[in-house]
């Protein structure tokens, strides 16, 4: 149970009472449309099935295809680098741009350089990062991470979005050209572009890079540097297997049948192209309890749908990636200890592995969670035993029953804090 004392419970409480209910309904909106764009494709259900084959077969051919992509892609020209760890692939970044003499970087959306925390990094070494995705720029200006992966200032009002741009004006359009005309100015001025990538072909050593907003390709294209830092889990085999994830991605993400741009990238014709593949944790998931959360491909639908994330905001989560995946990743890619709260903020309701376009299996992976971020204390050894014996349960029932319930209540007394006991039934002998 999360204590009314904890940081994750007093932020996502602050945001529920602040705007919980507006959130709420903004992403239900979004919800809806998904399931509109979801409706047209008549085999839907196929392709999640496809979609998790797919995908848990690059898990088990992950070094492979690593070997695979890095091959194909060094024949086309493309640098590839291996960081095992965020700090690695920070540093490996950092040696690419001084090297090149980078002072200014426009990055696209990532999620993977949100994990390693490459920008504090990079501005802490004198170079100058400008987020280019509309919604990663506005949370850029106000300093606070992004709440959504898909959607980074979904929490946000227009009138906040003006101020953070220092406009009186909050017209969303308006806004919108504002913010191009100033973003115009840094792409043109900028030594080199950072993008993450959705896609790695390994057959053909190409990264497959979707936006709304064509700031990945001014990004990959104008400066004479683009890097790609990406997770090894983007890997997939061939273009077929990207033609079937496509497919799912934008129509979950946003109810679009497909994002406005989807680049694929081989070599860069007027300079270099570097791909950072990053471990940071991955390969270690393969074969344990939780190697099913490498099949993610951030659609953010889970977040988009689940309840809880719904009323309490991104930002509760207090980790990148938050809502039900994140509760997954941040035990597990940091110290569990300080994440042990997450699963136990899930209802279990299941919607989230509803809408995965690759099947994960989210309430069965979240109770095992639960167990890992825990110690089992006597009582839960003691509870287990009791519930695994039809017998102990009985006599245990037994007992409950005949014990006056106010003694009942001081001993339940976090779990009575907030509700009233109810009449316990006699017993039913079978
Ligand atoms: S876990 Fe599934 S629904 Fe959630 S972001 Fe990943 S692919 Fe999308």
């Amino acid at each position: 149970m999360i204590k009314p004392n904890n940081p994750h419970y007093q932020l996502g409480v602050k945001f529920y009472r602040e705007r919980g209910e507006w959130h709420d309904q903004n992403l239900w909106e979004i919800r809806k449309k998904r399931d509109r764009a979801v409706k047209g494709v008549s085999n839907w259900e196929f392709f999640r099935k496809r979609g998790s084959e797919i995908k848990s077969r690059v898990v088990k051919n992950l070094p492979q295809l690593i070997e695979q992509f890095t091959a194909n892609a060094q024949k086309e020209g493309i640098e590839v680098y291996f960081a095992s760890t965020a700090q690695e692939h920070n540093q490996k970044v950092l040696e690419i741009l001084q090297k090149e003499g980078v002072k200014k970087v426009v990055k696209s959306k990532s999620m993977l350089t949100e994990e390693c925390g490459l920008n504090p990094f990079l501005e802490r070494n004198g170079i100058e990062v400008i987020d280019t995705d509309l919604g990663e720029r506005i949370v850029q200006l106000r300093k606070e991470p992004p709440s959504h992966i898909v959607l980074p200032a979904i929490h946000l009002k227009k009138e906040e979005v003006a101020e953070a741009l220092g406009e009186e004006e909050s017209d969303p359009i308006y806004l919108t050209r504002k913010m191009r005309q100033l973003l115009r100015q840094e792409f043109l001025s900028a030594d080199a572009g950072i993008t993450g990538a959705n896609f790695l072909v390994a057959q053909k050593g190409w990264a497959v890079v979707a936006t709304n907003e064509g700031n990945a390709d001014l990004g990959a294209t104008l400066s004479p540097l683009h890097i790609i830092s990406v997770g090894v889990d983007k890997l997939v085999e061939s273009l077929e297997d990207v033609g079937v994830l496509l497919k799912m991605l934008a129509r979950n993400a946003t109810g679009q049948p497909i994002t406005t741009y989807t680049t694929f990238f081989g070599a860069k014709s007027n300079g270099r192209r570097v791909v950072i593949l990053v471990d940071n944790g991955r390969l270690n998931r393969r074969g344990g309890e939780f190697e099913e959360t490498l099949k993610c491909i951030r659609c953010s639908a889970c977040l988009t749908t689940c309840p809880v994330f719904r009323r309490s905001g991104g930002h509760s989560y207090r980790y990148p990636i938050p809502g039900p995946i994140g509760s997954l990743l941040a035990p597990l890619q940091e110290e569990p200890e300080k994440y042990r709260d997450l699963p136990f903020a899930c209802t279990l309701c299941g919607s989230c592995e509803m809408v995965c376009p690759v099947e994960i299996p989210f309430t069965k992976l979240l109770i095992q969670m639960r167990r890992f971020v825990t110690t089992p204390t006597l009582l839960g050894i003691v509870g287990e035993k009791i519930l695994h014996s039809p017998t102990l349960y009985r006599l245990f029932a037994q007992i409950i029953r005949l014990t006056p319930p106010s003694l009942l209540e001081k001993a339940l007394s976090q779990w009575s804090k907030y509700r009233k006991l109810p009449q316990i039934p006699k017993i039913r002998w079978i």
